[in-house]
């Protein structure tokens, strides 16, 4: 039995999920955008114990409390490595939005598309869908009630991801949601970056920026 607890954080509300092995405690950590407090406190009323600390890109809301998780918990901490520069770009990111710079971590760029994180039961599967920045990665993974995707500011219900930000791309964003998103199945839950669950199907007959 595999448990999705999924809820806004940091200073632009990104939905942070924890995605929980319910026999083992076993967890891995999706975009802690900010609020170690209140995370620490779902992680604690779960009993869990985080084996990865995972980020869909490497904007400053996605990332801002990756550092305190991981010096809690001793967990590997997790990039795309094409988002590396985004990483280095912290300050200047910081000071575009107004926002306190977070303490920095040692991030491993080891996203990889295909690649598989395990924390006990949970196997978490990585897509690569670079667009809305060059390391952009799509989170899978199986539960009891059907697949659940995390995709960052790939995709959102009704939306997509801005472009317009350092190394975005509007023409592989496409390319990313139609071979990469669009392919899973019409019933999985999507949980975006930020903002209000979906499924793939809903978003392939109602988004508008995916009409043709
Ligand atoms: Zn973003
Ligand atoms: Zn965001």
């Amino acid at each position: 039995m595999i448990t999705v607890e999924t809820f806004p954080a940091g200073p632009l509300g990104c939905n942070c999920s924890l995605v929980v092995d319910a026999t083992t405690k076993r967890a891995i950590v999706v975009d802690p955008g900010g609020d170690f407090d209140l995370i620490e406190e779902k992680l604690g009323a779960l009993g869990a114990t985080v084996d990865a600390i995972v980020h869909t890109h490497t904007h400053i809301d996605h990332v801002g409390a990756a550092a305190a998780v991981q010096r809690k918990s001793n967990a590997r901490a997790c990039i795309h490595e094409a988002d590396r520069f985004l990483y280095d770009l912290l300050p200047v990111q910081a000071a575009m939005l107004g926002v306190p710079l977070p303490e920095k971590v040692e991030m491993e760029g080891s996203l990889k598309d295909g690649s598989t994180l395990s924390a006990g039961s949970v196997e978490l599967g990585v897509l690569h869908t670079p667009g809305h920045t060059p390391g952009s990665v799509t989170f899978v993974v199986k539960t009891q009630d059907g697949t659940r995707v995390f995709s960052g500011d790939t995709l959102f219900r009704r939306g997509i991801g801005r472009t317009d930000l350092w190394g975005g791309d509007s023409g592989l964003i496409m390319k990313s949601l139609r071979e990469k998103i669009l392919t899973l199945p019409d019933d999985a839950v999507v949980v975006p970056g930020h903002g209000p669950e979906t499924t793939i199907g809903e978003e392939r007959a109602k988004n508008p920026f995916l009409a043709r």
